[in-house]
């Protein structure tokens, strides 16, 4: 079948066009590039089940792209900046893609009836009240904190999604993606486990905000990746929104003691202050994907950051290409607003690429405006 995934050269989506392609189906990648690199899918480009168009999901698509993504069988949106550190960097950009990035790929799966999965987040939740957190919570989040143009973009996003599936049946499934991590994350992507192995290995001080006690649950993205696949893959399960995460929940102290003891490191560790709004705990309640995927992780901690740091001690950029690991508030301040539609309503590069050419024709430029409708 034909798959779309867009945010398919980040960190998640360039592991998932790889599995889908290893099933024997199609994949057209819809990115940007704001927050990977085109390195993450450029092995890909020499299959030919395997497209790539380099495009943001914001702007309106063309006659041409709308057929050029036709018959697809499955849109998985997975497209948004996704560590703290690049949605404070890409703000207004984050509430954009969540909200009009969201509602054109639903009009795009409505348009081609077919099936639309969202990758939501764990941040949905907020900073829980209720442990662990299973699907019928409705979660703490602040509607204007820092994190909220985040949070309440993937809020929304998921209201928008629910809305297609009851208004037009459409088959919709949402994700809701905790923490998750191993090879192909980027060193300078600014989450925990980068951020501690890449000082490890330096012998650099890792940086804990707050006393650490805070916990998150790591899964590995091999298990991620089985999850999202049975979940767009299954028949049956139109309107499920399911939690997939690892319920091996951890202290942020616990896992810097971890990391420096499996790199063999002497790096010390120091205490930084802990950004506002960062959720003191989260853990997911998975029975529901248990239930209806036949799904639990299965790589646990130890064993996926050894295979995590072994990928970050064969590339060569990493020391260099980190940036000193700070909360966010200190070193990322919010960009200065631009408004709107200077910033979008120009120059749209939309450019079709496989093996570098646009099936024989020349790639294109285009000029839109933001403001007009999504279809
Ligand atoms: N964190 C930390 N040191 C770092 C990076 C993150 O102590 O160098 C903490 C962060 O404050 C949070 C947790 O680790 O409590 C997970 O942060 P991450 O950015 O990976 O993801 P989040 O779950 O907050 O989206």
């Amino acid at each position: 079948m034909k798959v779309i995934i867009t945010g398919g050269a980040g960190f998640i989506g360039a592991h998932l066009c790889r599995r889908f392609l290893q099933e024997g189906h199609e994949v057209i990648c819809l990115d940007n590039f704001s927050t990977s690199q085109r390195d993450k899918v450029e092995e890909m480009l020499s299959s030919p089940h395997f497209a790539l168009l380099e495009r943001d999901v914001i702007a309106p698509l063309s006659d041409a792209e709308k057929s050029f993504l036709g018959q697809a069988a499955v849109i998985i949106h997975l497209a948004s900046p996704a560590s703290p550190k690049q949605y404070h960097r890409l703000d207004l950009e984050t509430a954009l893609v969540n909200s009009l990035g969201t509602l054109q790929m639903l009009e795009l799966a409505y348009h081609n009836r077919c099936r639309f999965v969202l990758a939501s987040t764990s941040e949905i939740y907020g900073n829980p009240l209720v442990h662990p957190q299973s699907e019928q919570y409705c979660g703490n989040v602040s509607t204007s904190g820092p994190r909220s143009h985040y949070d309440e973009s993937k809020r929304f996003a998921e209201t928008l999604t629910s809305l297609y599936h009851r208004k037009f049946e459409l088959d919709t499934r949402i994700a809701r993606i905790f923490n998750t991590y191993g090879p192909g994350m980027q060193a300078g992507d600014g989450r925990v486990i980068p951020n501690f192995i890449t000082a490890a290995l330096a012998n650099r001080a890792l940086t804990i905000y707050g006393d650490g006690n805070q916990t998150r649950s790591f899964c590995y993205i091999s298990d991620l990746i089985e999850g999202l696949f049975r979940l767009a893959t299954r028949p049956g399960l139109a309107g499920t929104i399911v939690n997939l995460g690892n319920p091996d929940e951890r202290s942020i102290k616990e896992l810097a003691a971890l990391i420096t003891s499996l790199c063999g490191s002497t790096a010390q560790t120091v205490y930084l202050p802990l950004p506002q709004d960062d959720p003191e705990r989260r853990c997911p309640d998975i029975t529901l994907a248990t239930r209806l995927l036949d799904w639990q992780p299965r790589v646990g901690l130890k064993d996926g950051l050894i295979a995590t740091i072994d990928y970050f001690k064969t590339r060569a950029r990493v020391d260099r290409s980190v940036d000193p690991p700070t909360p966010f508030g200190a070193i990322f301040p919010p960009s200065i607003p631009v408004p709107w539609p200077n910033r979008w309503d120009c120059a749209h590069e939309a450019r079709c690429r496989r093996n570098g050419s646009h099936g024989g024709s020349p790639c294109r430029s285009e000029r839109r405006s933001f403001g007009s409708p999504p279809r």
